[in-house]
């Protein structure tokens, strides 16, 4: 793939690492994006890393009214070497394959992808920040941009790539969260489109985290879109309990997101030799085990907070203290070695990280 370059000639004002950890997540972008065309027949074509600016498309382009429309996210570090790398950017690729497979939006090149990614990385290079726990959050995403009002897919599609310096997810840091467990509304469904980074997905999920929020918790926790019984995922985090030494993450069904940080996690906790299941867990079986002093941790695993610990679930009127609402010592180990491994300060054991330069 032949990628032009148009560099801009108005380069915004970089914040300074400090700044970057205090701005909320994904609210300032770099200098540059990257935007790949497709149309039936061609392919995708006209690869270009052009000036970070608005988008010029038709009002009747059918992602703004049906929804066709995934995306991805993955992160790339400045190491103390001054090297930048990317954290397993082919598994991104391919999951957003699958995501568009699900949404019938044309495949990609994988591995194209990772190296036109790479590249812009590159140009943008200046905005990687290096201060612990800072990175450079990489949006690709794909919308299907024919102009008609008919629900069949497009012919036509705009991949962007689009990328963000951040701090810290939560300003607490590795603070515990608090989680609202949902009762009302679902997430996803047998059959449905739950494993797809699509857009609709957190749309309808909006109004559960709003209402969430207004009772004082961060995020929510989903369950089953059937029985509303078996634990599937938070928010935009894939979840683990560790109950009785044994570590436990809901077993991927179709409508869990298969998320990179959750698979590394279970890739890393094998390594240790640590007990870890993925299987079918109910909420019932949580509290009780709970109730019996069983669940010495709970966290999120994903790609924006790489490790939250979870302190306080709430579940109708059950409301689950963990961990003295400290962070547990599965939870910090992990993020240790994660972002260790990411960030290239522990040995990439498991060939994960991509260099960029
Ligand atoms: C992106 C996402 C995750 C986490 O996936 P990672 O690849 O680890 O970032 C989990 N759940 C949902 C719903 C997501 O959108």
């Amino acid at each position: 793939m032949e990628i032009r370059i148009e560099r801009t000639k108005q380069p915004k004002k970089r914040p300074t690492d400090q700044e970057i950890g205090s701005i909320v997540f994904g609210t300032r972008f770099t200098d540059h994006m990257l935007q790949v065309d497709y149309l039936k027949g061609k392919g995708w074509h006209n690869a270009r890393i052009v000036p970070y600016g608005p988008l010029s498309i038709d009002p009747a382009s059918c992602c703004l009214h049906y929804g066709q429309l995934i995306f991805e996210g993955m992160k790339a570090y400045k190491t103390s070497d001054g090297s930048v790398v990317m954290f397993r950017p082919d598994q991104n690729m391919a999951r957003m394959n699958k995501s568009c497979e699900r949404m019938c939006i044309p495949q990609i090149d994988e591995a194209e992808m990772v190296r036109a990614i790479a590249k812009l990385v590159e140009v943008d290079e200046e905005w990687i920040p290096s201060l612990p726990a800072t990175s450079l959050y990489i949006r690709p995403f794909i919308m299907a941009d024919e102009a008609f009002l008919g629900v069949h897919p497009s012919d036509s599609y705009l991949l962007n790539v689009i990328l963000s310096p951040v701090g810290a997810y939560y300003k607490e840091g590795l603070a515990p969260v608090r989680i609202y467990v949902e009762k009302n509304y679902v997430r996803a469904v047998r059959g449905g489109t739950g494993f797809a980074k699509c857009a609709g997905n957190y749309a309808s999920a909006l109004k559960s985290q709003v209402e969430a929020e207004k009772e004082g918790y961060s995020q929510v926790l989903w369950l089953d879109g059937l029985e509303g019984r078996y634990i599937e995922e938070v928010g935009a985090m894939n979840v683990f309990f560790v109950i009785d030494g044994t570590v436990v993450t809901p077993e991927l069904n179709g409508s869990i997101l298969p998320g990179i940080t959750r698979k590394s996690v279970i890739e890393v906790l094998k390594g240790w030799n640590m007990p870890v299941e993925e299987r079918r867990i109910s909420i019932d079986e949580l509290a009780q085990a709970h109730k019996d002093g069983r669940v010495g941790e709970a966290f999120g695993a994903g790609t924006a907070a790489v490790i939250s610990p979870i302190g306080e679930l709430k579940w109708g009127d059950t409301v689950m203290h963990i961990s003295g609402g400290k962070i547990g010592a599965v939870s910090q180990r992990l993020y240790d070695e994660i972002t260790g491994i990411q960030t290239c300060t522990r040995e990439d054991r498991f060939g994960w990280v991509y260099k960029v330069k």
